[in-house]
């Protein structure tokens, strides 16, 4: 564990957006994306620190006193245990500066889609008015391609698959786990709703047009 490197400077910036991230994890709970306390959720406060869901708790009810101060070298600032996954949190905020909040979830669409497209290593979505709902895309003739990354125990093995995706020059919005959930993220806590919302909803859309017959 570091110091924290100011005093209590961030505290009112924390208050605030642990009870934001709080309430949307709540709405995402309620919708039974977080089944057996998984999931977690993040948010920035500076250029260098974030705070993110410490491990294990019911995601449906959690208080401020359920966040912790991370930096983005993935170090705890507090003497606290942080999810394994928050790694991977500390990942996009060092890699993605324009990344103000990261919502996890394992919803039943989110999970079943990155094992039917795990061997492709991507699912393409495209044709969707809803694509216009993320940063960058103006028309829904534009279209989104999420990497699926293999899971792993070691998050250093899924942090390699990210810079390799970004390495390749990859334009990065999301991302899915294989058997495990997606990855979404946006300017702030409510941009961050709305792409997990969509991309949600594209991938339910894709899993139902696989039923229909060809
Ligand atoms: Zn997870």
């Amino acid at each position: 564990m570091s110091a924290t490197p100011s005093s209590a400077d961030h505290e009112p910036v924390r208050a605030r957006l642990t009870q934001s991230l709080a309430a949307a994890a709540a709405e995402l709970a309620r919708r039974g994306w977080t089944p057996a306390t998984s999931s977690n959720f993040s948010a920035r406060i500076d250029a260098t620190r974030f705070a993110v869901t410490v491990s294990g708790r019911d995601k449906g009810r959690l208080g401020c006193d359920d966040f912790m101060l991370m930096d983005t070298q993935a170090c705890a600032l507090e003497a606290r245990k942080p999810s394994a996954e928050a790694r991977l949190h500390a990942q996009l905020y060092r890699l993605l500066p324009r990344t103000g909040a990261i919502l996890h979830t394992h919803s039943l669409t989110q999970t079943v889609a990155s094992r039917h497209f795990a061997a492709a290593g991507s699912v393409r979505l495209a044709g969707y008015e809803l694509i216009k709902a993320l940063a960058g895309h103006d028309t829904h003739e534009q279209d989104l391609v999420l990497p699926v990354f293999a899971n792993s125990q070691e998050m250093a093995a899924i942090e390699r698959d990210v810079q390799t995706w970004l390495d390749a020059g990859h334009p990065l919005h999301a991302y899915l786990i294989s058997g495990h959930g997606l990855y979404a993220w946006g300017r702030d806590i409510d941009e961050a709703m709305r792409y997990i919302e969509a991309i949600d909803f594209m991938l339910a859309c894709e899993l139902e047009l696989r039923k229909l017959p060809a």
